[in-house]
């Protein structure tokens, strides 16, 4: 699919250049390609295009240039053969599921992945026949034995997770899906492949929600699948011209643009979420901090081995309270008090990003399963950005050091 003009650059080269042909006016920046259809230079050219035996651009639905230079980057930095870009992060679960399973069939995944993964999967899909196991995230014997040889299609894993940070062995997971003859898909959201990348450690697919990192800036919603090239064009790429699960050609451009700052800033934040959670472990007003890159994480040497010495951008805090009535209070005293992080439950912005997960992303479950779950009333997520530390700091200080108050 790829131009063989960038064989044999660097990751950071290609981050900046790899993109389709520059047009006849010679545009530094990438264009952006803003159309539904395509001309066609003549009705012999159009059947070839349309019967699939000559490249070339037909209708929006299946395939745009600016689309394609982002997903030929995004596939570059994930180290994959091939990509296709979706309307969102979600977009690209429903089409890898779509595309890979039918009704009988067996799929795995964590109980701490991502809400809307978890009811995608583990409910939309069971309507359809396909069965889910839903097992302990860093339980590697609970993986393994979930499997169902013969009708285990799919382990699908996020890590690190959100919002507390756990971290699952990808090399051991994807020994344990190809041994069963299934397939290894991974949530590289958080990490991005500036910290890791699935696709060397033995998984199969590689999933995005580039709303995240990729964009970096909190601007638009789009979603990716990163696999070989036979995939993609066999059983994803049908699949999405006749479903219409694209990306825009504008969000694309955007997300294109961000590749370009990905490493920098995936190693600014992460760097700065480690001074924060360095500092939040050491206030006496917090209980406990959630963060690969802290030695304090159950999993921290793998994550530094699996995610290149960074923990990420995201960590959370557990606020010290005697009961969950005041945990909350506490809490909401916390993000109350900020007056320059924002209060939202978006994360991968340049800006710091708070939310209170008890009460938004996993406020639908009972106070037994959060528990379970370990989302008490008392944590806090910090989608760390590119702010001075001292100004996070000072920001949730102000409510960290006022909680006698109360
Ligand atoms: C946000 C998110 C998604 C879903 O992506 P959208 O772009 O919002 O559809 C999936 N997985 C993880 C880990 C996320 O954070």
């Amino acid at each position: 699919m790829t131009d063989p003009k960038w064989a044999g650059l660097q990751r950071e080269t290609l981050a900046v250049r790899l993109a389709v042909e520059r047009s006849q006016y010679g545009e530094n920046s990438e264009a952006l390609y803003l159309s539904s259809g395509y001309v066609q230079p003549s009705a012999e050219i159009s059947a070839r295009r349309f019967g699939g035996q000559e490249e070339g651009y037909t209708y929006g639905r299946s395939g745009n240039p600016t689309v394609t230079s982002f997903e030929q980057r995004l596939a570059a930095l994930e180290g994959a053969q091939a990509c296709l870009a979706t309307a969102s992060g979600m977009s690209a679960i429903m089409l890898m599921c779509f595309s890979l399973l039918k009704a009988g069939d067996h799929v795995i995944i964590s109980q701490s992945m991502f809400g809307s993964t978890l009811k995608l999967i583990g409910s939309e899909f069971a309507r359809f026949g396909v069965e889910t196991s839903i097992v302990p995230q860093t339980d590697l014997a609970a993986w393994k034995t979930a499997i169902r040889p013969g009708v285990t299609r799919l382990l699908f894993a996020e890590t690190p997770t959100n919002p507390l940070s756990e971290v699952c062995d990808i090399a051991a997971l994807a020994d344990l899906a190809h041994d069963a003859g299934a397939l290894l898909a991974v949530d590289n959201c958080f990490a991005t492949p500036a910290l890791q990348r699935p696709i060397e450690l033995g998984a199969d697919i590689v999933m995005h929600s580039g709303t995240k990192y990729l964009d970096g800036q909190g601007r638009v919603l789009a979603g990716a699948l990163c696999a070989s090239e036979q995939m993609v064009t066999e059983k994803f790429l049908p699949v999405q011209k006749n479903s219409g699960m694209v990306l825009s050609p504008f969000n694309a451009w955007v997300v294109l643009k961000g590749l370009e700052t990905l490493d920098l800033r995936m190693k600014a934040q992460s760097a700065l979420t480690l001074e924060l959670a360095q500092w939040l472990e050491a206030h006496p007003a917090v209980a406990r901090v959630y963060y690969p890159g802290l030695a304090s994480h159950p999993q921290h040497e793998l994550a530094m081995k699996q995610m290149n010495g960074r923990g990420g951008a995201v960590l959370s805090f557990d606020v010290k309270a005697g009961n969950p009535e005041q945990a909350r209070a506490r809490a909401f005293h916390v993000l109350d008090s900020m007056r320059v992080l924002s209060l939202c439950t978006n994360l991968g912005d340049t800006k710091t990003l708070c939310a209170h997960p008890a009460s938004t992303s996993h406020g639908k479950l009972s106070e037994a399963q959060r528990q379970a779950a370990g989302i008490t009333q008392g944590l806090i997520r910090v989608a760390v950005g590119l702010e001075h530390p001292k100004d996070v700091q000072d920001d949730l200080a102000r409510g960290l050091n006022t909680l006698d108050s109360l």
